[in-house]
């Protein structure tokens, strides 16, 4: 075909991707604020571009966790397990120390005085017990978790199935190396004709970004400026303290530059910024670390699934500032010894925390339980909770992207540390 011939949408599919995207980012926040709820109606528009993603969400987390898992040795998996958990976990635990930090920095709440008002409408959610999402890891039927969209469970089978094809692969039975190659071809397949879709349904992107920002800018930008502007503030200067100096340090003592990462990571940051959804966005994440970082699939197929599952950074860094907040605006500012709680239970709660959007403002309620400020129906408390809830959409936005930059970061720190990256691209 020659390229030459001008085809009509030339302008749009022949500039770049991300400068698009961006455009759509800004002029949906522009749009948003001007036109305020009337831009209610973009909203399909926006649910069409996260339906899109997650679509493939699970064909590829499925896909390239057995092909992955199907190409290593056990052992070495074993390694990058450990390797990325502790990862996940000791980052989890800085992020709510910044988060804490912030906090106390901009005392968001003080003199609000909430203790009288109780006109919030507060309700008690249920909380999942961490036992039971632990035992729940193991999938009593792994194509219901498939089609629940489940991800502990069907990382759990997925390496499984995996480890089991690479057994047959090797297997000196003619008849069963062969269906292991098929299998294992087949899984190939499917993975690689899930990044074709991606990088389809990116093209729709701009669109569907401009949607989702601007309506939910048009619902909560001015209060997030206005009294809640020191909590958005907080919380926001935490993610990006937490995003520069933690990663950028981690990253600079595993000899990786951090300008080349931010590069390519932008693509999913912006990705999860919009969808405020970590599981919604790893189909952009896994083609990020395979295209941008060369990282090889057996070590993101079960990093990136993982870390959108426990690796909830950005979320810790909200409940620390929200705790804080919630504490000041009733007027019992935590004690030292209940942010010392709050570290704890916050980095438990962040890994309970489902990649769904909104889903950290439910586990803040487990954090608000273990300092003793339960949320209760007409209680100042929850009259403080449900004003952090009112922008929760705006604070979602910025968590989202710093808890999938933690799980890109962390697979490129592990992946490297294994030598299974394209040392080009990250030096
Ligand atoms: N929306 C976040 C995520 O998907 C979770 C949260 O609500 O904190 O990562």
């Amino acid at each position: 075909m020659s390229s030459d011939v001008k085809k009509p949408f030339d302008w749009y599919f022949k500039s770049n991707l991300l400068i698009r995207i961006l455009i759509g980012l800004i002029a949906g926040a522009i749009v948003g604020i001007i036109f305020g709820t009337k831009i209610g109606w973009m909203a399909p528009f926006g649910s069409l571009f996260v339906n899109l993603l997650k679509m493939i969400v699970m064909p590829v987390v499925l896909a390239t966790l057995v092909v992955g898992a199907a190409s290593i040795n056990p052992s070495t998996l074993g390694k990058i397990g450990v390797k990325i958990i502790a990862f996940y976990l000791l980052t989890s635990a800085f992020a709510v120390a910044v988060g804490l930090l912030m906090g106390n920095l901009f005392k968001p709440g003080l003199g609000l005085a909430l203790g009288s008002a109780a006109d919030a409408a507060g309700k008690v959610l249920a909380q999942p017990k961490f036992t039971d999402t632990l035992i729940a890891i193991i999938p009593k039927n792994p194509f219901g978790s498939i089609s629940s969209g489940a991800v502990l469970p069907t990382i759990f089978f997925a390496i499984i199935l995996g480890i089991s094809i690479s057994y047959l692969r090797q297997s000196k039975d003619e008849r069963i190396q062969k269906s292991g190659d098929i299998l294992f071809g087949a899984f190939d397949g499917l993975a690689e004709a899930m990044y074709l879709i991606v990088r389809g349904v990116l093209q729709y992107a701009p669109i569907g970004v401009f949607a989702l920002i601007s309506v939910v800018f048009g619902q909560q930008g001015a209060k997030a400026v206005g009294p809640l502007g020191t909590v958005t503030l907080a919380a926001f200067l935490g993610y990006i303290l937490h995003v520069i100096i933690v990663y950028g340090a981690i990253l600079l003592i595993s000899k990786i530059n951090p300008i080349k990462f931010f590069k390519g990571a932008r693509a999913p940051m912006i990705t999860a910024f919009v969808t405020r959804s970590s599981s919604g966005t790893l189909p952009v994440t896994m083609k990020a670390a395979d295209e941008n970082f060369g990282i090889s699939k057996n070590v993101y197929s079960f990093t990136l699934p993982l870390g959108a599952t426990i690796n909830m950074d950005g979320t810790a860094i909200y409940q620390g500032v929200c705790a804080l907040f919630i504490g000041f605006a009733i007027g019992m500012p935590l004690s030292f010894a209940q942010q010392l709680t709050v570290i704890l239970t916050a980095v438990l709660a962040s890994i309970g925390t489902a990649g769904v959007p909104g889903a950290g403002a439910i586990m803040l309620l487990m954090v608000l339980n273990s300092v003793g400020l339960p949320v209760e129906a007409g209680t100042p408390v929850a009259a403080a909770y449900a004003m952090v809830l009112g922008i929760d959409a705006i604070l979602d936005m910025g968590r989202t992207a710093v808890n999938v930059t933690g799980d890109m970061a962390g697979t490129l720190i592990v992946a490297k540390s294994e030598k299974q990256v394209d040392l080009e691209k990250i030096r």
